[in-house]
């Protein structure tokens, strides 16, 4: 399914006249409803009679079969051929006619001002039974009760859609999100809730970063309205369950937001308890998002070994380390913290600037002088810059063999000099220190 090509479908349809009928199918966006998996297709096509008809197609041995539910029985139909056009299509960005056009009238659209586009819709739907039934259809679907429904299927769409559809379809998501956000609460959570429980699944397909809004908006009409989910317990833990999944994809722009919308939805079942005890036995898996997100429930329950315990054994970013780092020096433990940069240096190198300064200022401010000097060696390799070199003239200053040294680093700025200087300037650990 995935090698077709519009040639592979003219010579699928062996006759002129049903492939051009097939084409026109296409273009009118007849079809309605496509789904691939692996070698079949499932299409709904809507024809002449009032219901769709239903198009199956599969690979077997190499060799295309299809099925139309339509009276027709030479061959294949013209149904079959707009679902496998319209499948060719959508997987080709930018090959399909009927998608550059489709942006061109999105533009157009989007000139004319709502009231013309409006009265000309209602007039033209006066006389036009086509444009009637076309706009009851679209009135039923764009409903607040309907849009669940409609975002189920555009989830549905996202495993057949094309990288230029699929950003296409964030949009749409997104549009739908922010209208449902204007309805009342218990019209308001069904859209949300569609939007979650499917996202895990469809979240490694979305473009980025789209998709980060998407899930971002979903949360937000949660959490603003977690208190009035009148659900009870086994929808708030279903939907727990659901958000859970999206937790190993994270990304820091709705980290928090996951986390607000989680303990808010823990509340009424529960509570954090709940929560972390969910949690801790997903989190045995070994997935460091989960144990990230442990760690940052025993903080809020105040549980400061578990935290400690738990936030140790998932180090990944820079942030992590400086959590704890933090964490550290507020419970004064200095040893500690030191030990923690160093590992954090040593595992993140270059990618940890701003660790690299809380660690020079924690060095200086315990006196420990000749950690800050191999510390500030290893940044000036990172970092070179005039600036890191007067400040280890200062650390250096009546050490022997320092004139050596220094002249060696001297050379290894002037021999990266288009390196140093961009980087230097927000990366360069001795810049707040002092
Ligand atoms: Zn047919």
């Amino acid at each position: 399914m995935y090698t077709l090509t519009e040639a592979d479908v003219e010579r699928y349809v062996d006759q002129d006249v049903i492939f051009d009928r097939g084409r026109a199918y296409y273009r009118a966006r007849r079809v309605i409803h496509l789904d691939v998996n692996d070698d079949r297709l499932s299409a709904r096509v809507s024809g002449s009679a009032r219901r769709p008809y239903q198009v199956e197609i599969w690979i077997d041995r190499g060799i295309l079969h299809s099925t139309c539910t339509c009276p027709y029985d030479r061959g294949a139909c013209k149904h079959v051929a707009a679902a496998l056009l319209e499948w060719v299509h959508r997987r080709a960005p930018g090959a399909s006619p009927a998608g550059s056009e489709l942006a061109e009238w999105r533009a157009r659209l989007e000139a004319i001002p709502p009231p013309v586009l409006i009265e000309h819709l209602a007039c033209e739907a006066e006389n036009d039974v086509l444009i009637e039934r076309y706009l009851k259809r679209w009135m039923r679907e764009l409903t607040p009760e309907h849009l669940p429904k409609l975002i189920a299927r555009l989830f549905r769409e996202v495993r057949a859609a094309s990288p230029a559809s699929l950003e296409r379809l964030c949009e749409r998501l997104l549009h739908l999100l922010d209208w449902a956000d204007s309805f009342p609460d218990d019209r308001a959570i069904p859209v949300a809730v569609e939007a979650l429980k499917r996202l895990p699944v469809a979240f490694p397909l979305l473009p980025h970063p789209a998709r980060d809004d998407v899930v971002e908006r979903a949360l937000t009409i949660i959490h603003r309205r977690a208190s009035r989910l009148e659900e009870g317990r086994v929808a708030r833990r279903k939907l727990i369950y659901n958000l859970l999944g999206l937790i190993e994809h994270q990304t820091p722009a709705w980290r928090a937001p996951l986390m607000e919308t989680l303990t808010s939805l823990a509340e009424g079942c529960g509570g954090l308890s709940f929560l972390i005890d969910v949690v801790r036995q997903r989190a045995l898996g070994g997935d460091l998002g989960l144990r990230r997100f442990l760690a940052e429930l025993y903080k809020r329950q105040g549980h400061w070994d578990e935290y400690e315990r738990t936030r140790v054994r998932c180090l990944v970013d820079e942030d992590d380390y400086l959590e704890l780092f933090e964490y550290y020096i507020e419970e004064n433990r200095p040893e500690e913290a030191m030990i923690l940069g160093e590992r954090g240096m040593n595992a993140l190198g270059v990618r940890a600037p701003r660790l690299a300064e809380r660690l020079t200022a924690l060095y200086l401010e315990w006196g420990e002088r000749d950690m800050a000097r191999q510390h500030l060696l290893r940044c000036f390799r990172y970092w070179p810059s005039e600036q890191l070199l007067q400040r280890l003239d200062t650390l250096f200053k009546g050490h022997r063999g320092w004139k050596r040294q220094r002249t060696r680093l001297m050379k290894a700025l002037q021999a990266a000099p288009a390196m140093s200087t961009p980087r230097s300037k927000p990366a360069s650990p001795i810049d707040h220190s002092q």
